[in-house]
């Protein structure tokens, strides 16, 4: 399997080659020169298999530059039941996305999958956990390091650590805005005390952080010395691992391939339901993937009305599911490449003016871009947008009828799956992190604290070690190097 940029570059790397990186050479994203298609014999058979195992089966067609022998082993070693058993009682950690009917009448069925087990309680552990595995794997083949550097305002840096914390030949250098951050993320990162994790905490706001990036990464040759990688959403072994729990999900809501199920994901950056497209693109059953947004709603717009409007900063709003905040997304480009029936040319030219315009309009209108946002029914897509007294009612909702404390996040897709269940088609609503994390809104919505996994009670009293920095490049760039000793 090669693949190539959604900008059309002429390379054609393999997954191993595209796997400590992020952009292709020409700033678009890599896909796969086709989506290889499951049959329904092989869907079958996958029906018996533990969540390791399916997920070894799926990576093969990905990553056919890895030995078989090998991606059965990271997997098996990934996806274990006590990496992922910080579910509630009544789930089945073994299962590692367990799934659980919320509601079901008249013929339909609304069914919420569990994807916040893992160690930092969120979905993000979903691919990370896996992510550190295959970068170990493959830096020990080639005796090299790596020094993965990031911002983070919570769940993916978190997620990050976890999945480094003591991974031979890797550091993990995350920098967060110095006292933004909930009490309970700042400890989840903070309380690590690996030598391989660097938290540093600056005196200023997310996108201080993120322009401290930018700058490092755009100097190539510091870049190049200190061997800096990066995890971010758009890494393509990220959406693969993702691309897992949409079979999983199908295989354990169905009982035989003629049946289809819908999915309604809370969307931020547009990677997880991404690997949603990429699922039903191999072929898998899937009838809807509805995106749901909060206030930032640029998805949303685009998916009502076919105009692709980024934000501004300014517009982009906080809001109380706060992983979702965003004013692009970052991985829509690899659908849009999809849409555009692979024109590579026509992409690099809408995400150029993306930059130059702030946008794109596929809407058919006049003096419109293009005229696709008719086919995107075609590829099962809709969408919804939900508010913070949307999420209110929500939580509160699922508290009385279900007896469940959900996250904000995972409320906005239940809010959003409502408005589009269809009777006959399960509707399956990804839970992204446990309520545990957002417990000022659980707060607000209940009058009481969301419960914590075990060995989470005390979080915040645990030792801390950070390094505070004000948000200056030349600095960042001497920690890092004096901690690399490269
Ligand atoms: C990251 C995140 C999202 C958004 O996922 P995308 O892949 O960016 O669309 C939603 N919910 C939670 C809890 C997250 O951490």
């Amino acid at each position: 399997m090669r693949y190539h940029s959604t900008r059309g570059h002429p390379s054609t790397p393999g997954f191993s080659d595209i796997l400590l990186g992020g952009l292709a050479p020409d700033g678009g994203l890599y896909l796969p020169e086709h989506y290889p298609h499951v049959s329904e014999h092989e869907l079958s058979s996958w029906r018996g298999l533990t969540y390791a195992e399916l997920a070894a089966e799926i990576l093969k067609k990905f990553a056919s530059d890895i030995p078989v022998a090998d991606l059965e082993a990271l997997t098996a070693k990934t996806y274990t039941a006590q990496a992922y058993c910080n579910g509630r009682v009544d789930q089945d950690a073994s299962q590692i996305t367990p799934l659980r009917t919320l509601e079901q009448s008249e013929g339909r069925q609304l069914i919420l999958q569990s994807l916040s087990n893992g160690p930092t309680l969120a979905f993000k552990d979903m691919a990370m956990q896996l992510l550190g595995n295959l970068f170990e794997y493959t830096l020990q083949k080639q005796s090299g390091e790596l020094n993965i550097f990031g911002a983070t305002s919570g769940d993916t840096g978190s997620a990050a650590e976890y999945a480094m914390r003591g991974k031979r030949g890797i550091r993990v250098f995350m920098l967060s805005p110095h006292q933004k951050m909930s009490a309970f993320q700042s400890a989840q990162m903070f309380s690590l005390q690996d030598p391989n994790i660097f938290n540093i905490a600056v005196e200023g706001v997310f996108d201080d952080c993120q322009d401290m990036v930018k700058a490092v990464s755009n100097d190539l040759a510091f870049k190049e010395k200190q061997k800096i990688g990066t995890v971010n959403s758009i890494n393509w072994a990220r959406v693969v691992a993702q691309v897992i729990y949409y079979f999983r999900g199908y295989l354990s809501a169905t009982s035989n391939n003629q049946q289809q199920v819908s999915f309604t994901v809370p969307s931020g950056n547009f990677g997880n339901i991404c690997a949603g497209h990429i699922a039903r693109m191999m072929g898998l059953p899937i009838r809807k993937l509805i995106v749901a947004t909060n206030e930032n709603d640029v998805l949303h717009e685009f998916f009502q009305t076919g105009v692709y409007r980024v934000r501004k900063s300014a517009e982009t709003l906080h809001t109380s599911s706060p992983s979702m905040d965003i004013s692009k997304a970052s991985n829509f480009e690899r659908f849009v490449f999809d849409l555009l029936d692979g024109d590579s040319a026509r992409v690099a030219a809408l995400f150029k003016k993306v930059e130059t315009h702030g946008g794109f309009n596929l809407s058919g209108r006049a003096g419109s871009d293009g005229d696709e946002f008719a086919k995107v029914g075609n590829f099962g897509f809709g969408s919804g947008k939900s508010t913070h007294q949307d999420r209110l009612k929500t939580i509160r909702d699922a508290d009385t009828r279900y007896r469940l404390t959900i996250d904000t996040h995972t409320a906005d897709g239940i809010k959003v799956a409502r408005e589009h269940w269809e009777p006959q088609i399960p509707m399956i609503v990804l839970e992204t992190a446990l309520p545990a994390k957002f417990n000022e809104t659980i707060r607000e919505a209940l009058g009481r604290d969301a419960e914590r996994p075990a060995g989470f009670e005390h979080i915040e009293s645990l030792p801390q070690r950070f390094d505070v920095m004000a948000p200056d490049v030349a600095e960042i760039k001497r920690y890092i190097a004096q901690h690399t000793g490269l």
